[in-house]
């Protein structure tokens, strides 16, 4: 069956390395999204000795530990930085999640005091303070946009926002960036960094839309993004503010 929609072209960033807390949803709720919407999701997945050779409308990273995102900093930075920055630069859209979040700032110092390379997308730096210092762990909530954002998050690192760089949303409940200064995650253009796992997209389906709507008013404007029945993403949306005693 072919479909006369518009094609959204996603790169998923190292699934083999960068995958917790069920990350790789993100990528089953997007292509899901798409499809139900006659919008078709093309995937494809790089891997580590990768080189990319093909641009994307959407970049897509998750969360990893510090020893893969050794390798992911080594790939993105020597092999890859080139068709990833200058994609973003024409508009295509990254959701960079935790490590993977991280890797897309300046830079990340693991918690063995090792620097890995990030790709500068968002003017942040992360510090890991090192394994005596208690990992950021637990459920989080914030506020985004007049919504919530729920989600997971399990972090040593801390992340430090720069001039250049905007929060994504504040923190309700959890520790967000560094659980010091109340904000989560950055926006830079049309790329989003969060440490919300989850994963996230699909118990906030105000967020994946958010995400497929700033590309497809690129590679397709004007074609509006019908609603869907999101009954069930919201009931786990819901139930995720309940087990923090919101609603
Ligand atoms: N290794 C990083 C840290 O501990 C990222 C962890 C993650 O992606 N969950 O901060």
């Amino acid at each position: 069956m072919t479909s006369s929609g518009p094609v959204l072209r996603i790169t998923y960033l190292y699934p083999d390395l960068m995958n917790l807390y069920a990350d790789r949803g993100n990528i089953t709720c997007l292509e899901r999204r798409c499809a139900w919407r006659g919008i078709t999701p093309l995937v494809q997945r790089l891997e580590w000795n990768d080189r990319l050779d093909e641009s994307a409308d959407m970049y897509v990273i998750g969360g990893g530990q510090d020893r893969q995102q050794q390798l992911a900093s080594q790939g993105l930075t020597m092999r890859n930085a080139d068709r990833i920055l200058s994609d973003l630069g024409d508009g295509a859209v990254m959701l960079a999640v935790c490590g993977g979040y991280q890797l897309m700032a300046h830079r990340y110092r693991a918690g063995d005091g090792s620097e890995l390379a990030g790709l500068g997308v968002f003017d942040a730096e992360t510090v890991h303070p090192g394994p005596d210092v208690p990992r950021c762990i637990g459920n989080i909530v914030c506020d985004w946009d007049g919504a919530r954002l729920v989600g997971f998050e399990n972090h040593g690192g801390r992340t430090y926002l720069g001039s250049g760089a905007s929060p994504l949303a504040s923190v309700v409940r959890g520790y967000g960036n560094n659980a010091e200064d109340g904000t989560e995650g950055a926006v830079a253009g049309n790329a989003i960094g969060t440490y919300l796992h989850g994963s996230v997209l699909p118990k906030n389906p105000h967020l994946a839309d958010h995400i497929i709507g700033a590309a497809l008013a690129r590679i397709a404007p004007g074609h509006e993004l019908e609603p869907l029945d999101d009954r069930a993403e919201w009931a786990a949306h819901r139930a995720a503010l309940r087990v923090v005693g919101l609603r």
